[in-house]
């Protein structure tokens, strides 16, 4: 078995228990599971004063949510909505979700604002590389050309009346992997505000982390961000972070990749201007903010730029913090955040 298959499970399930670890409530009232959802290990803890059935009701409909979206985001579920978009949207515009539609045309706002270091569009580069699946591997310079510095999300149509996804060329599909994570926290956040009024929480997808108010006890949510020199980067906090009400999102080079036989390492994040792995001078990147699926696109977006042209970009943002971990094992992070970290 490749390491990159074998690797993952077991890494994603420390990045959740190092997350429970970290807030310290194991004795407190309240209901959580863990499962494989979105292609990763996903953890969802509430806590409140409602009764123990109401607590298990709020976090099963949470997950029900996640599998959800997984329906309609997963590129690895034949029948997923994307996969439909994928095979129909060149031929003709194919009517979507009001989720896939919403996410799409975020994923495209990004796309445009970071000139593609965030692209949707790269779903064909994506599979070719199949970093994270049985099939990966260093593909011919021949087979990456072709699909490389190609802007396709210039090419995606969305028509706002009728709902709908038009291809502009049959030359690209859709991958919304660095978003959809992002998107699926902020809803399961909101359902459990709105739909079952809890007040503290704590969802966990795969090291995209979202929290409800504060802990049960009053006190903010502790948060560690992996350090990725760590043989086990998700069990090793390079700093942490106090987080009341915020969604903390990382793009790192060790959470996913492909050894080949010659030992070199290939990691998922790819830069669709060279076809190759990111080679930005990064580590990971993570973005501290309100909204998930904002945080996860940035996030990726930042580790294809590196962290000076980042830096600029998030400027421009209201609300948006990061910290950065280079190759050499330095961490930045912007100003408003610096002072916090510990
Ligand atoms: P993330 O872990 O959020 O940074 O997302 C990485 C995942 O998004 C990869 O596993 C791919 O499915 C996809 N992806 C890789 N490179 C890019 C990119 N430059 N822009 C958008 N999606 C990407
Ligand atoms: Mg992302």
């Amino acid at each position: 078995m490749k390491l990159s298959t074998i690797f993952r499970p077991a890494v994603l399930f420390m990045a959740a228990l190092m997350c429970i670890c970290f807030t310290g409530c194991g004795k407190t009232p309240g209901a959580s599971q863990t499962q494989i959802v979105l292609g990763t290990v996903v953890t969802v803890q509430v806590y409140g004063r409602q009764s123990q059935e109401a607590l298990d009701g709020a976090v099963e409909a949470a997950m029900d949510r996640a599998r959800e979206l997984e329906q309609i985001f997963s590129v690895n579920i034949d029948s997923s909505e994307i996969n439909y978009v994928n095979q129909n949207a060149a031929k003709a515009p194919v009517h979507v979700s009001d989720d896939f539609y919403t996410v799409l045309e975020r994923s495209l706002y990004f796309a445009r604002l970071t000139e593609g270091a965030f692209d949707p569009t790269l779903g064909k580069l994506i599979r070719l590389w199949g970093i994270g699946t049985d099939d990966a591997r260093v593909p011919e310079p021949e087979e990456i050309a072709p699909l490389t510095g190609r802007r396709d999300y210039e090419h995606v149509l969305l028509d706002e009346q009728a709902h709908t996804v038009f291809f502009e060329n049959d030359g690209f599909s859709l991958d919304l992997g660095a978003i959809a994570k992002g998107y699926a926290a902020d809803e399961m956040k909101e359902l459990l505000q709105e739909d079952y009024h809890i007040t503290s929480a704590l969802l966990n997808l795969g090291g995209n982390i979202i929290t409800i108010g504060n802990r049960p006890d009053g006190k903010p949510w502790t948060l560690g961000i992996a350090d990725p020199s760590c043989p086990q980067p998700e069990e090793d906090p390079a700093v942490t972070l106090q987080v009341t009400d915020l969604t903390f999102v990382t793009s790192g080079d060790y959470q996913r990749y492909y050894e080949a036989p010659d030992g070199t390492r290939y990691h998922h994040i790819l830069d669709g201007s060279t076809g190759y792995p990111a080679d930005s001078g990064l580590s990971s990147v993570t973005i501290i903010t309100q909204c998930s699926m904002d945080a996860d696109a940035l996030s990726t977006a930042s580790f294809v730029l590196g962290q000076e042209k980042a830096q600029k970009l998030l400027q421009s943002i209201n609300g948006v913090e990061a910290v950065f971990i280079d190759t050499q094992d330095q961490i930045t992070a912007t100003d408003g955040i610096r002072d916090q970290l510990q």
